[in-house]
């Protein structure tokens, strides 16, 4: 009978580790199956770029059945498990309750925004960790520029044009100076708006922005950011998020109706359910080969997963997709040797060879082993790794197109919030004799002002 490899999760690490079983596993020896809540692995390094409209959402994505030929996917939830009995519970797409068996286990249930108890910030902040959140804030900076420019009064105008960006790692970062850049380009458009002028607020806990890299190359990107014209505030926290305004640790209150999440991570809540011993911050306690601490059989990597940082001993692996992946590789190897299908269980022992931060208009900064770079090389160097990491030939080819027409065209601004989700049949009639029809297509604003209702609405838009 042929053995069983479940994987839980198939983002970096589970599609790596499915496609890399896929390679080394005879074609019989073993049924592998993925479970997954989408049919697609999102390539979050470039979830910026489909936030300002660089790149078409759909090609930010790795559809799973296109790139792995004898895994078997399942969509569903990972509801949690029972490493006794050795089965994994799965809520299907389609809303049953089943167990799937396994001989060998790997959890790659990655991460979730890591959030702080701030008053007023889940109802009105908005995360940048999936891509219903890059594309709802894409429309809402578009929807905010058309209610901006329909008011007089630029004092009302104001919170519309305002944005802050909590949390200055790389991702929020990247996802800042993107945003800001296709906000400088498109407000040419909204002639009102473009004589207020807009305003965008970088806030970071510590005292300087992306503790991840050499304080040389973060201090380059922060001159890179000021010179752009956003500001920056180190060592200042977020203390009160409400519908029209924030407050500062400085005391300080900012007008503002977009405020941008990107403050870490913490590891899926579903890890929790795994009946698996966890660290303090949640994470699965592995040794370095990635098995999980106490069971034989199951294994853990990625976000998720407290994998010892072979560069840093007595700390985890960092929560990027650089260490996810090569640990899928890595722990692939490692379950095809326990099955008997050659090789031995080994450690993980990757040490980042680099980080790229891509800043947009040509500008980035990155460190490859002792080399630094910045500006146009590091920029170009970004977009060629990323070229070259993207599985399928099909992508790669229509990232350069999507990069090349961007060089030469300017972005879209059409808000396409209501997109997939059509109105009933009915509902437009309905609507007419209620009198309340909107016909311009953005995403009404309520009549009273309640923008959090509507920033609700938008990021399940
Ligand atoms: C905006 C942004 C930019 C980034 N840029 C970089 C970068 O430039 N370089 C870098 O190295 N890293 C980057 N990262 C970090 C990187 O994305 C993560 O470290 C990496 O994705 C972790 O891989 P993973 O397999 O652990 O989790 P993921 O890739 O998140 O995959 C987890 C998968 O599990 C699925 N899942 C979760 N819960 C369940 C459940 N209960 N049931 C079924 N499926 C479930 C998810 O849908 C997902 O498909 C970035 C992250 C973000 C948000």
């Amino acid at each position: 009978m042929a053995w069983s490899v479940v994987i839980a999760g198939g983002g970096f690490g589970g599609y790596y580790a499915a496609r890399t079983l896929e390679r080394i596993l005879p074609a019989h020896a073993a049924r592998v199956t993925l479970v997954n809540d989408v049919n697609f692995m999102l390539y979050t390094p470039l979830l910026p770029g489909a936030a300002a409209g660089t790149l078409e959402p759909r090609h930010v994505v790795v559809p799973l059945r296109e790139e792995l030929d004898r895994t078997d996917l399942r969509l569903g939830r990972v509801t949690g498990a029972d490493p006794d009995r050795n089965v994994l519970g799965v809520r299907t797409i389609e809303g049953h309750d089943e167990e799937l068996r396994y001989d060998q286990l790997i959890v790659a249930l990655g991460s979730v925004s890591r959030t702080f108890p701030v008053p007023g910030l889940a109802e009105h902040a908005i995360g940048f960790k999936t891509l219903p959140e890059a594309i709802a804030l894409r429309n809402q900076i578009i929807g905010h520029l058309e209610r901006a420019e329909t008011l007089d009064d630029p004092a009302a105008r104001e919170g519309y044009l305002t944005y802050v960006f909590v949390g200055a790692g790389y991702a929020g970062v990247e996802a800042l100076a993107e945003l800001q850049d296709f906000m400088g380009e498109i407000i040419e458009l909204y002639p009102r708006c473009r004589t207020q002028g807009m305003r965008f607020v970088l806030v970071e806990a510590r005292d300087r922005i992306m503790g991840e890299i050499d304080a040389d190359l973060a201090a380059f990107a922060a001159r890179e950011l000021r010179g752009r014209g956003i500001e920056i505030r180190t060592s200042t926290t977020l203390e009160e998020v409400a519908a029209e305004q924030v407050r500062l640790s400085t005391g300080e209150t900012i007008p503002c109706r977009c405020v941008v999440w990107t403050a870490g991570v913490k590891p899926h809540p579903t890890v929790a359910n795994l009946g698996l011993p966890l660290d303090e911050t949640g994470r699965i306690r592995t040794s370095t080969a990635m098995r999980v601490v106490g069971h034989r059989n199951v294994w853990a990597i990625g976000d998720a997963a407290a994998v010892p940082d072979p560069a840093h001993p007595g700390r985890p692996s960092p929560p990027t997709a650089q260490h996810a992946l090569r640990q899928g590789r890595r722990v692939a190897q490692n379950v095809a040797a326990e099955l008997g299908a050659g090789g031995r269980v080994r450690p993980f022992t990757y040490k980042t060879l680099g980080a790229f931060v891509d800043m947009g208009r040509c500008q980035a900064v990155a460190r490859t082993g002792p080399f630094k770079w910045r500006g146009f090389p590091a920029w170009l160097m970004a977009r060629t790794y990323h070229l070259a990491l993207m599985p399928g030939v099909k992508r790669r080819y229509r990232l350069l197109v999507d990069w090349n027409v961007d060089l030469l065209f300017p972005r879209d601004t059409s808000e396409l919030g209501q997109l997939g989700h059509p109105e009933r049949l009915d509902e437009g009639f309905q609507a007419m004799t209620a009198g309340g029809t909107s016909t311009d297509g953005l995403t009404p604003e309520t009549a009273d002002g309640d923008a959090a209702a509507t920033r609700a609405r938008d990021r399940t838009a």
